[in-house]
Order: C-alpha cells, then sequence, then structure tokens
C-alpha cells in the first residue's frame, strides 16, 4: 500500500492548485451570477492540458489516467463545481469510445476534447427514465436507407453541458421499446450538426450554474453504424463507463468539502466573541475535528477508486469500492457545506461569502450519476452477493 501521489502527480495536483487559486477562485461568484459558461476557464484548462488528462497520449491527451483527471477536480472544486463539472465532462462522454469504441472514433473524437477544439455531453437519462435508466424510451431503428445505419427518435433531459457540446454519447433502443433486458439499448455517438439534433429547453438550476444543463431533442437523426459505440445491444458499457467515473465526481464533493472546511476554519479562528474566538470553543473544534475525519475517509475512498479504475477494475465485483467513493464524499461534500454555512452564522448565509454557493453546488452531487441512494443499492448487493467480504 502506497498513500503518496507520484512524483508526476503530485507536480500536476501543485500546478493545478494555483491555477485554481489564480484563475477559478476569482471568478466563482461571478460564473454563479451570470449564469455564463466561462469561456476564459475552459481556454485556461486547455492551456494548462487538462483537457486532456484522462485521455491516453496516443489520442492527444497526456495519459494521467482517472486518478489524474481527479487530483486536478479536487483542486478546481475548493472554488467552483462548475469549473470542475467541466473537466469531469472530458471523461464522462468519452468513457464509453475510450471503453468500447472503434479505433477510427478514438481518432475522430478524442484528440479534439483532449486539445479543447470541441466538447462533448452524455445522454442517458429521460424525463421518466433517472435512475430506471433501462426505462428509457428513445429508440433507435434500422435505416431503411442505409445499411448498418439508424434512426433515432427521442428526447434526452438534464444532460449537463447540452449547450455548449459538439458531440453526444447518447443511449437509445435498438431492441424492444418496452424490454427491460440489457441487450435492449445501445450506445451512439451523435453529432451536434447531424440533421434532427436540436437543443430543447434548458434547466433554471439551483446551483453550477454556467454549464448549462437541459434538453437533447432527436428527430429523426441518422447515424451510420460508425457511430455505433461498442456492440448493438452493448448498455453494459454505459454501466462500465458510470462505474469509472465514480472516484471522478467523488472529486467534486472532496475538493467542494475541502474548500469549505478551510475557508470556515479560518473564519472562525478570526471572529471574535466571548473574549476569545469562535475557534476557542470545543464544541467547534470538535465539528472541525469531526469533519475532517469525513474528509480524509473520503479521500482515501477516493484515490483508491481512481486507481481501480485506471487498472481496468471497474466490472460488477469493484463496484461496490467504485459506489463507495462517490457515495461518501457526496455526502461528506453537503455535510461540510452545511457545517461551513453553520460556522459563519448570518455571514454564512450571505451572498458575500462563498458558504450558501457551495451549500447550493453540494446538493447536485449526491443526484447526478447514480444518487446516493442508487449507490446504497449498488454497495448493499456487493455485501450480499459477498464480492465486498471481509474474510
Ligand atoms: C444538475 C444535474 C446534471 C445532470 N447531468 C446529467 C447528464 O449530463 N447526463 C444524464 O444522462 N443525466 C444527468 N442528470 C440526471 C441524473 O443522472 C438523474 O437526475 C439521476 O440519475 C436520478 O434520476 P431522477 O432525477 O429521475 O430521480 P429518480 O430516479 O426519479 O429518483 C427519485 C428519488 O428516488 C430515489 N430512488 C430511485 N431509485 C431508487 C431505488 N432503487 N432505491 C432507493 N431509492 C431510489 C432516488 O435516490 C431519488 O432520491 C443530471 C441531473 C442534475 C440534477
Amino acid at each position: 500500500v502506497n498513500f503518496e501521489l507520484s512524483e508526476e502527480l503530485a507536480a500536476l495536483q501543485e500546478s493545478v492548485r494555483r491555477l485554481a487559486r489564480d484563475k477559478v477562485k476569482p471568478r466563482a461568484r461571478e460564473i454563479d451570477e451570470t449564469g455564463e459558461y466561462p469561456d476564459d476557464l475552459f481556454d485556461a484548462f486547455a492551456a494548462a492540458g487538462l483537457l486532456g488528462l484522462c485521455i491516453p497520449e496516443e489520442y492527444g491527451g497526456s495519459g494521467a489516467g482517472i486518478l489524474g483527471l481527479t487530483v486536478a477536480i479536487e483542486e478546481v472544486a475548493k472554488y467552483s463545481n462548475t469549473a470542475a463539472l467541466m473537466l469531469l465532462l472530458t471523461r464522462l462522454p468519452t468513457g464509453p469510445v475510450m471503453i468500447a469504441g472503434s479505433e477510427e472514433q478514438k481518432k475522430r473524437y478524442l484528440p479534439g476534447i483532449a486539445e479543447g477544439a470541441s466538447r462533448a455531453a452524455f445522454g442517458l437519462s429521460e424525463p421518466g427514465a433517472g435512475s430506471d435508466v433501462v426505462g428509457m424510451r428513445t429508440r433507435a431503428t434500422p435505416d431503411p436507407g442505409r445499411e448498418g445505419g439508424w434512426v433515432l427518435n427521442g428526447l434526452k433531459c438534464w444532460m449537463s453541458g447540452v449547450a455548449q457540446a459538439d458531440w453526444y454519447t447518447v443511449f437509445a433502443k435498438t431492441g424492444d421499446p418496452v424490454s427491460r433486458r440489457h441487450d435492449a439499448i445501445t450506445a451512439f455517438i451523435v453529432d451536434r450538426s447531424a440533421d434532427g439534433v436540436s437543443v430543447g429547453s434548458l434547466d433554471r438550476k439551483m446551483g453550477v450554474r454556467g454549464v448549462d444543463t437541459g434538453e437533447l431533442v432527436l428527430e429523426d437523426v441518422r447515424v451510420g453504424a460508425e457511430n455505433v459505440i461498442g456492440e448493438v445491444g452493448g448498455f453494459r458499457l454505459a454501466m462500465l463507463g458510470l462505474n469509472s467515473m465514480r472516484p471522478i465526481v467523488a472529486a467534486r464533493g472532496i475538493g467542494l468539502a475541502e474548500g469549505a472546511l478551510m475557508y470556515a476554519t479560518e473564519y472562525v479562528q478570526g471572529r471574535e466573541a466571548f473574549g476569545g474566538t469562535i475557534a476557542d470553543f470545543q464544541g467547534i473544534q470538535w465539528e472541525i475535528a469531526k469533519m475532517a475525519v469525513e474528509i480524509e475517509a473520503a479521500r482515501l475512498l477516493t484515490y483508491r477508486a481512481a486507481c481501480l479504475a485506471d487498472a481496468g477494475k471497474f466490472t460488477r465485483e469493484h463496484v461496490p469500492y467504485l459506489s463507495m467513493a462517490k457515495y461518501h464524499a457526496t455526502e461528506v461534500a453537503v455535510k461540510a457545506s452545511g457545517l461551513a454555512l453553520q460556522l459563519l452564522g448570518a455571514a454564512g448565509y450571505m451572498k458575500d461569502h462563498p458558504t450558501e454557493l457551495w451549500y447550493r453546488d453540494a446538493r447536485q452531487l449526491t443526484i447526478v450519476e447514480g444518487t446516493s441512494q442508487v449507490q446504497l443499492g449498488l454497495i448493499a448487493r456487493g455485501v450480499l452477493d459477498h464480492d465486498l467480504w471481509w474474510d
């Protein structure tokens, strides 16, 4: 067991820490208030090579892997979960392509993401199918006019980055539309420029503003066989992609929790009351201590999950460890942001401090990419099946 980051990853952590302090921190409040996509941060991430962290070198990335992206997101999320989401979106839609895509797909779609020339988004959820993804209604039927081609119709929703994306990884029913069998669902790459593709309504969100979330409308969208990711009926790919994403979402949680606890700690150390400072009270110190323990536990779970994912261990037997990281880190983010707000008192409730922003942003994390309840279900299944067993 080695708990140290490699030299390369420690250097990455240091450089992203600086970039986050210099460029992300001063912009966080403004991004929240305007809700405008921060092109300046995207450009800064591109210039620093952060958009290609999880993309292999042969496709234009730096090959720092999921652990590399996790470490970078943790730093950025200390100040802005919107900025952290921008980095996350370099992996969520590209994951299925990297796991099961053809060589041609990898060459065509990955270098653009790594260099910042293109953006992508991930379409799994639908208005009637969130946690219950197999209930999706989007359909892909064989294209009578094109050998091996497909025609897609349907509506995806709550898609992060939908308005900025140049292409989408979209899941659709290729088998019986009412079937609950996994082999009835297939992953496709859909170009934004394809006929019949449009962005529908955009959501009015309580947090993580600045990266739009909204609908993708697919009306008679014709794609070729070359747009199928992996096999027809390869829905397992969605699960593998999401399993491998758990540490990356978790990183958004631990970064937010660290930022919130550090901010609140410095505040109580400077807040004079009762002839001393608020930090002098043992009741306050114990809250800080308990949160520090939770953050470090979440970090360990997250880094282990990232190492597992980098080793290709994101199949069923590893699911409990991956889900634990996502579950714990995102729940810790909610708790830490709540504690930070409370420790600042009235000041924490006001927009003069970032605590209320962290509080709103954190709530997203326990919902996306598998809610906390869904993660608990996956962890429980692992124990019940003895995939997670201590004997
Ligand atoms: C800001 C934001 C961004 C998002 N970005 C994307 C994106 O980029 N791409 C995408 O495809 N989706 C995205 N989503 C959608 C997200 O993945 C879904 O919201 C999530 O999967 C939950 O689905 P749901 O909202 O329909 O909740 P539901 O599935 O309706 O669940 C409602 C409640 O019931 C609980 N529940 C559901 N099933 C169970 C169960 N089996 N056991 C116990 N409790 C259960 C849930 O935990 C939840 O508390 C985004 C959502 C948000 C809020």
